[in-house]
């Protein structure tokens, strides 16, 4: 798959904050959004800015990687549970493996993806890293 700055444009919005899906028939959320709610086949569906932290649900640690993502390997793959409860499956990010575990605190980050060779451009995705205490009087 080749990017194209009119890709990277359509998909930049959702990826910097966060915007998932939420079913106006059932009310679950989903990200990243898609036409038609995967729980229920509803296409009654609005936008809305998800949490940026969550729980490490379960994870796998990938070494065999794809073209392009060599240096990358391992690295981790994680079913996050955003604070409101809405599942994301998406890669962490300035860990270990070893340092991982169930039950993490996880923030969203953005990070380059991929290189594409021929055009020079940068994709960005969304990716986990551990959080960070928050600072005594910070606000949520
Ligand atoms: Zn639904």
């Amino acid at each position: 798959m080749r990017l194209s700055p009119a890709m990277l444009w359509r998909t930049r919005i959702p990826r910097y904050r966060l915007v998932g899906r939420e079913c106006l028939e059932c009310g679950r959320r989903h990200y990243p959004p898609r036409p038609v709610c995967p729980h229920c086949g509803s296409r009654r569906l609005r936008d809305v800015v998800l949490p940026r932290t969550g729980t490490v649900e379960t994870y796998t640690v990938i070494y065999t990687v794809m073209e392009g993502f060599r240096d990358r390997a391992p690295h981790v793959i994680a079913l996050v549970r955003l604070d409101d409860g809405t599942r994301v499956l998406a890669p962490l990010t300035d860990v270990d493996p070893s340092g991982v575990s169930t039950g993490m605190r996880v923030e969203a980050t953005l990070r380059r993806i991929r290189v594409d060779g021929d055009t020079g451009l940068i994709g960005y995705g969304l990716s986990f890293r551990p959080l960070m205490e928050p600072r005594q009087g910070a606000s949520k």
